[in-house]
């Protein structure tokens, strides 16, 4: 079968027009036709898809189950046993600033606990600065939003997707339904703006963080997450590696180029952190046995393991 219409855009980092492939793969996920190629910038070092699916047929990648479009529950963190949502109350109020969740008598145990939850605590939940304003740049059907709004956060959200973004309005009537780069949200108007696995999908990374960056108050943060090209799966399994997610995944960062991807559009990179679930390392090896059967062991990148961290 076909695949998508592609066009040969060049590197969005360094716009260098030398490359080299690296991975090639079928869509393992929700077989989109066609084979896709993940090339490595000659002068940066940056992966990205090349030739690339157009602009105008980015939204054929995406089945109508894609799970991001039609999360049932927001991920809320207060979950599970009673002893859990004591700790995170805890972990919130002690680490990140939530007084409101401040309960007068903790013990020890939920002490520690908390404690263990707190990195990622810290990741999920922005530091609490009082009635802030939160934006989450690519919400899917609300799953942020929604954890978010229960911290006590007032969200507003952008989504492509038609389906998913009516489904998020559930949290707030300020729903941009649409491309990232024409929604209308004034400068400056939140503290913290958040992109959970968008920025690998969207055709210029920098232009999107740019936007993010302009949306944010003076002292605001914005909270970026995507699979880390530059770890482990990536490094074992390569063209098997479950984050690639050929052909819905248009860039490939590493901690560095993403951190390049940041302070080009004029942002600074505070902390970073990596980790990955065990259920990624299962994907991956099920995809490399089943090209075992079929093919060659595909072998690191080469280079790739020096950008870990
Ligand atoms: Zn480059």
């Amino acid at each position: 079968m076909p695949g998508l219409p592609t066009v040969d855009a060049p590197c969005s980092l360094c716009g260098a027009a030398e490359s080299e492939g690296v991975w090639s793969t079928l869509d393992r996920a929700f077989a989109v036709p066609g084979r896709y190629t993940v090339a490595r910038c000659r002068r940066c070092g940056f992966l990205y898809q090349r030739p690339r699916v157009r602009d105008e047929n980015l939204a054929d990648c995406y089945p109508d189950h894609y799970p991001r479009h039609q999360e049932p529950s927001p991920r809320i963190p207060f979950k599970g046993s009673p002893a859990r949502v004591r700790a995170v109350r805890w972990a919130l109020a002690s680490a990140l600033g939530y007084d409101s969740f401040r309960d007068r008598r903790v013990g020890l145990l939920t002490r520690l606990r908390a404690a263990l939850m707190r990195r990622r605590l810290r990741w999920e939940c922005p530091p609490w600065t009082g009635e802030g304003r939160y934006l989450d740049v690519g919400c899917g059907s609300g799953g942020s939003l929604g954890a978010a709004k229960a911290l006590g956060w007032q969200v507003a959200g952008i989504e492509v997707d038609a389906a998913a973004a009516e489904k998020s309005r559930r949290f707030t009537s300020e729903i941009h339904a649409g491309d990232i780069l024409t929604a209308r949200f004034a400068a400056g108007a939140f503290d913290v703006v958040s992109a959970f696995h968008v920025l690998e999908h969207v055709p210029d990374p920098v232009a999107v963080v740019r936007r993010m960056l302009d949306w944010l108050a003076p002292g605001g943060i914005a909270i970026i997450e995507v699979p880390n090209a530059g770890g482990l799966g990536a490094w074992l399994f390569g063209r098997a590696w479950s984050g690639l997610e050929l052909p819905r995944h248009l860039s490939h960062f590493t901690p560095e180029s993403l951190s390049r991807a940041v302070e080009q559009a004029g942002g600074r990179v505070l902390w970073c952190w990596h980790q990955a679930k065990p259920r990624y390392y299962l994907w991956s090896l099920g995809f490399w046995l089943r090209d075992r059967d079929g093919g060659a062991w595909p072998g690191p990148p080469s280079g790739g393991p020096s950008t870990a961290r």
